[in-house]
């Protein structure tokens, strides 16, 4: 096969990996647990589906505009406004095929093949992948557990050269649940406009905080014009399948995103639109409920987690994700780290787990070692999980 060489920089997600064998596993009839999916348990919110439908009853069904229709750009406008408390206009948002799409519009359009890109570790997997593919130099900020996972500002600092163009933060957290201080994000605005920096602010956990109200770097000065923030549907509206998100940037920038979504996707479906129209002009006490039930489960696992032994477990502020340190688990059991971990509790107690290297690689320097659990799932899912975990620890 003759097959193009930049193909090799993407790199894949491991979670894809583990999801495998927990199917391969239940198929030969085992009952697995899992923690490893990233994706809400509940379902999309009735007068959402039922905006959808009505849509496609009126015949929604064509091509839309590739940034997006106009009643949605103006409704995410609203939103963000309101919710970040900074002006937007409808000119400055497009509407993407879900949030990954508009990551990848942000590092395809605005870094270069050599360029540095200063990105949490561990993270999202994606973003290393993408600024791989563009050519570019991803540069790992190591977060701290002994900071709630936020990074130490020296080390953010020292990250910086002439090379560097955008700075990747995400906040509340995949996977470690940590969300930025503010004293963080006003240094990142800082350094962003000392050195003429993007910021791509990934903030699809918004609306899942628990202990504290949601901070936008947006808000910081001269911030406006520099930071592509992308945000969605999936997950603050249990909509992951529905595929759709969006980013807010400057109104220059909205040609250049366009045009790749009109070279890749085209549009956003144009009825799934109509149905983030209802998601975020209609009531939100169904968000309210889930990040309720989220709130009750992150308790209920943090807590039974900090009972086993060789579980170390820090309460996650944001998102649905706990971040075990395991390192006393993996000593007492006599494995190598985090990943053979993973692979005994599936194989051994049927849970599945993510290991801390499927969010990136361990940085030079770094000694523990962790797990990722998704906490939505139900609470007998969680009690049962963590029963098996004690009995294969113990
Ligand atoms: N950003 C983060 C931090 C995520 O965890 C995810 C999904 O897991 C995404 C982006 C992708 O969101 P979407 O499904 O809307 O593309």
């Amino acid at each position: 096969m003759r097959l193009a060489d930049r193909r090799e920089r993407l790199m894949g997600e491991g979670a894809f990996d583990v999801l495998a064998k927990v199917k391969e596993l239940e198929a030969q009839g085992k009952n697995i647990i899992s923690f490893a999916i990233g994706e809400p348990d509940f379902d999309t919110p009735a007068h959402i589906k039922e905006a959808a439908m009505e849509a496609l009853r009126r015949g929604e069904t064509h091509y839309s505009p590739s940034a997006g229709i106009k009643q949605l750009r103006e409704s995410v406008a609203r939103y963000i406004e309101k919710s970040r408390g900074v002006p937007v206009r409808p000119e400055e948002v497009v509407v993407c095929p879900g949030a990954k799409p508009a990551l990848f519009c942000g590092v395809f359009c605005c870094v270069n093949e050599g360029d540095e890109v200063i990105y949490p570790s561990p993270c999202f997997p994606a973003y290393e992948s993408l600024v791989r593919y563009v050519g570019a130099v991803p540069v790992p900020l190591p977060l701290k557990e002994e900071r709630a996972f936020s990074f130490d500002p020296r080390e953010l600092e020292a990250l910086i050269t002439p090379k560097t163009k955008m700075i990747i933060i995400n906040t509340p957290q995949n996977p470690t649940g940590g969300v930025l201080p503010s004293s963080d994000l006003d240094l990142i605005a800082e350094l962003a406009v000392k050195h003429d920096l993007w910021v791509l602010a990934d903030e699809i956990y918004c609306a899942i905080i628990f202990d504290a109200a949601f901070d936008s770097i947006l808000s910081r000065p001269g911030m406006k014009e520099r930071t592509i923030l992308v945000d969605g549907f999936s997950k603050t509206y249990a909509m992951t399948g529905w595929r759709l998100g969006y980013a807010v940037v400057r109104e220059e920038l909205v040609a250049h995103f366009s045009k790749l979504l009109t070279n890749s996707v085209s549009c956003t479906a144009t009825f799934t639109q109509w149905a983030g129209i209802a998601a975020l002009e209609g009531p939100q006490d169904c968000v309210e409920e889930m990040v309720a039930s989220y709130k009750r489960r992150r308790d209920m696992l943090v807590d039974g987690l900090n009972e086993i032994p060789g579980f170390k477990c820090l309460k996650p502020q944001g998102a649905f994700y706990a971040f075990a340190n395991v390192t006393g688990a993996c000593r007492s059991l006599g494995l190598k780290g985090a990943e053979e971990l993973q692979d005994y509790l599936l194989n051994e107690a049927g849970v599945a787990v993510l290991a801390r290297t499927c969010f990136g690689n361990r940085v030079p320097g770094e000694t523990e070692e962790y797990v990722r659990f998704c906490f939505a799932t139900s609470e007998s899912a969680i009690k049962e999980g963590l029963s098996r975990i004690k009995k294969a620890v113990s």
